[in-house]
């Protein structure tokens, strides 16, 4: 392998690894993106890449310019990392319900941190609104604005769809994933339609998300919840807009979790709960695609980020029995 020169190519060119366990349980290939092997660990490095080198083509972001943007964590993270490489500062507004890990990420690579409490989108106080007036507040500051921004979807047109399409070589039934801001299903979906417009894009809904609904029947309605990080979307984003989605599964917290534990103690692989919804998506699209096939089906998925970020939640027995999650036994011994 030759040298890289520039820190900022190392986002992208993940592993797509197969699935053992998922591909028995739905009689097909199902095919993990590994993208907690991002230097920021996870997908949203490819965004954070986007949306900032967007802004400098454009000429907003300027030499010692700061990037403020309202995140879950990840693409704070990912924001923060291609801030520092190319000098700029980092502004990022989190709710306060995020992993203790992503916070301590955040401030461990140089980033200001605002935590506010979380509340519904229409509250002028949530955490994207904070994030745009604290942008316009500050000299030199651009808003990097992931939900709206379709800088995010192209960064998975340009990169994340053709290097599954490569590494598959073209033999692709399927794709689903959950969705934040809607740039990977959109981005990665428009980008496969592109190659075969064949390929089954399919969206997997947490509970407290409204999209599932809207796709199935047209209106946005959530219903439940979730504790995933992340993903749960309550409004049709501009990086959702005209995502060719064919289908819909909403998949509840159990069934997610169930994967993650699965995936660490048969495959060795630690993973946050967004890719446990994933899989369990591609286990569901890789039954209905086999079935009308008539052969086993190739899925693909995204393993959106490292189980090592939810080490206080997600792996944590106290705070699992709390939210009246099931506990991995291991956590026990
Ligand atoms: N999983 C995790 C852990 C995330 O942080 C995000 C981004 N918010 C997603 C999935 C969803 O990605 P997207 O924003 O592209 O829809």
């Amino acid at each position: 392998m030759k040298t890289i020169q520039d820190t900022v190519s190392l986002i992208g060119n993940t592993p797509l690894v197969r699935l053992k366990g998922p591909s028995e349980a739905a009689g097909c290939d199902i095919f993990g993106k590994c993208e907690f092997t991002n230097p920021g660990a996870s997908v949203k490095d490819r965004a954070a890449m986007g949306i900032i080198r967007d802004a400098e083509e454009r000429g907003e972001l300027k030499p010692g310019g700061t990037v403020v943007e309202g995140t879950a964590g990840n693409t704070g993270i990912g924001i923060a990392l291609v801030a520092n490489a190319r000098g700029y500062n980092t502004i990022i507004v989190m709710p306060d319900n995020q992993s203790q890990e992503k916070m301590a990420t955040l401030r461990a690579l140089g980033a200001e941190l605002l935590l506010v409490p979380p509340t519904k989108f229409a509250n002028p106080g949530h955490f994207v609104h904070t994030s745009r007036r604290l942008a316009e507040e500050t000299p030199g500051a651009i808003w990097a604005n992931q939900f709206d921004n379709i800088a995010n979807r192209r960064a998975h047109i340009e990169t994340t769809a053709p290097e599954i399409w490569d590494q598959m070589d073209g033999r692709i039934d399927g794709f689903t994933c959950a969705v934040g801001t809607g740039g990977t299903l959109a981005g990665v979906g428009m980008g496969l339609k592109a190659f075969d417009e064949n390929v089954a894009i399919a969206l997997s809904d947490p509970y407290g998300a409204a999209l599932y609904e809207y796709y199935a029947h047209g209106e946005l309605k959530a219903e439940g919840n979730s504790v995933a990080e992340g993903i749960g979307q309550g409004r049709i984003t501009a990086n959702l807009e005209d995502a060719p989605i064919d289908t819909q599964y909403r998949i509840s917290d159990e069934e997610g979790l169930e994967w993650v534990s699965r995936l660490l103690a048969e495959e060795g692989l630690a993973l946050g709960l967004s890719s446990g919804i994933n899989v369990a998506g591609a286990v569901r699209l890789g039954q209905e695609l086999t079935e009308k096939l008539g052969r086993p089906a190739r899925v693909a998925t995204i393993l959106c980020d490292t189980g090592f970020r939810y080490l206080s939640t997600l792996y944590n027995p106290e705070w699992l029995r709390e939210k009246g999650l099931p506990v991995f036994p291991w956590l026990d011994r």
